[in-house]
């Protein structure tokens, strides 16, 4: 079927959508083509009462199977097949198929600077809808450049003109992980008065084709669809790499669509701020970071002590806890640790204080010897990546990027 005919049937379909087998051929056509971000879009709207016929049938289940749909692929399963479920078959088929595409994009996904250590264990925290550089402890003079670069240009109608011509573009927050960047990102919404949407790169990558890219637009739709919005990329660098060093041709792809998303090629990006958060700047591709683009970077280091003792003050809070805790004393003792290992450490001592709470069958409530026990039982998070970071910045320092972390080292090597 040529494209022209292709055309004619989805123009029919959009006179009569109702029109299920219609529907069905414009799906089948689009699979033909290899379109299946189309195609699964079309066939979203099918009814298992519509689908009879049981290769029909297959075929949406392993369409919905790749795009991950489980409840669709219930939907469309046929019982009696001789073995395994409709969509391990159909899965396993369109993988034998496409080789590289889905297990490929997954792993490279989850491997992505996860470190091993307690935080990973935590639930995340549920946090509020709209936050402030309040509820970040810290980081003030980060605030303050945020303030002057983003947030003024940004809030200010008559200056909002320059900020445009000068961007279209991003902000790059770049640090040790569990150190404030997302919640610097979420504050710095709530300080615009903008909406904030995330975007983490393991919920845009999809393992069926085209699948990652629609909802990579979408979510730059749904910023648009309500600006002012900040637009926020954690882990930008799963999608960012070097193209060098990407396996994976899918990826790349992704990328170039993520560029044009943000360019705003093919729709205005006005209103919406993006912002994008990395572990590891160093080994993000160069066109993310060209002017309109990612050229604005923000280091975010590891809490000083003021900043770490307002940390567990705003982890304390709302919290059972046994008169008085001493934040400073704490504070003292969790040099080098990070935002996420301090809140590691309030979690720990408030698992204590619920333990023997039921051991004792009376509220006991968090006290500083519990708090210090944890202190003693964690360790820090953030000690290797400086160690790393410290290596880019002494021998790949490109163009001075990465002084700020050379001043960090040099102005807190012993003391923090
Ligand atoms: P990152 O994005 O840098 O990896 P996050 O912003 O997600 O780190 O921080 C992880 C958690 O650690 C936060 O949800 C919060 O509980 C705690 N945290 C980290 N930095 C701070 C900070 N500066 N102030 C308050 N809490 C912090």
């Amino acid at each position: 079927m040529t494209d022209a005919q292709l055309d004619a049937l989805k123009e029919t379909l959009a006179a009569a959508p109702d029109n299920a087998l219609l529907r069905l051929a414009v799906v089948r056509k689009l699979m033909d083509n290899n379109n299946l971000s189309e195609a699964l879009a079309t066939a979203l709207d099918l009814g298992s009462e519509d689908v009879t016929n049981p290769a029909d049938r297959v075929l949406l289940s392993g369409l919905f199977g790749q795009a991950g749909l489980t409840d669709k692929v219930e939907l469309f399963a046929v019982r009696d097949e001789p073995t395994g479920t409709i969509e391990e078959q159909a899965n396993a088929e369109i993988l034998a198929d496409q080789p590289g595409t889905s297990g490929r994009v997954l792993r490279l996904v989850g491997g992505a600077d996860i470190e091993d250590g307690p935080i990973n264990d935590l639930p995340e925290p549920e946090l509020p809808e709209t936050m402030t550089f309040a509820d970040v402890g810290g980081l003030d003079e980060v605030k303050k450049d945020v303030h002057r670069r983003i947030i003024l240009p940004f809030s200010q109608p008559s200056l909002v003109q320059r900020f445009r011509k000068r961007s279209g573009g991003g902000v790059l927050m770049y640090g040790p992980p569990g150190c404030g960047k997302t919640l610097l990102a979420r504050a710095t919404a709530g300080e615009c008065g903008a909406k904030f949407v995330t975007a983490h790169l393991s919920e845009v990558l999809d393992p069926y084709i085209g699948g990652s890219e629609q909802r990579l637009t979408q979510i730059f739709q749904n910023a648009r669809s309500s600006t002012p919005s900040v637009l926020f990329f954690d882990e930008i660098e799963a999608l960012g790499a070097k193209r060098s060093t990407s396996t994976s041709s899918h990826i790349s792809q992704l990328a170039s669509h993520f560029l044009s998303e943000m360019d705003g090629v093919s729709a205005n990006n006005d209103g919406v701020l993006t912002l994008a958060a990395t572990n590891a700047p160093w080994s993000m591709d160069a066109a993310f970071l060209r002017p309109g683009r990612f050229d604005r970077m923000f280091f975010v280091p590891p809490p000083d002590r003021a900043a770490r003792a307002k940390i567990f003050l705003l982890e304390l809070a709302d919290r059972l806890i046994q008169d008085p805790i001493d934040v400073n004393a704490l504070a003292a003792a969790t040099t080098g640790r990070s935002g996420a290992d301090l809140r590691a450490i309030v979690e720990i001592a408030s698992d204590d204080a619920i333990d023997q709470t039921l051991e004792r069958g009376e509220e006991v409530p968090i006290s500083q010897a519990m708090l210090m026990r944890a202190v003693e039982e964690t360790r820090s998070t953030v000690a290797e990546w400086l160690t790393t970071a410290r290596n880019h910045a002494t021998y790949s320092n490109q163009g001075g990027r990465y002084d700020d972390i050379l001043v960090f080292l040099e102005q807190n090597g012993r003391r923090r």
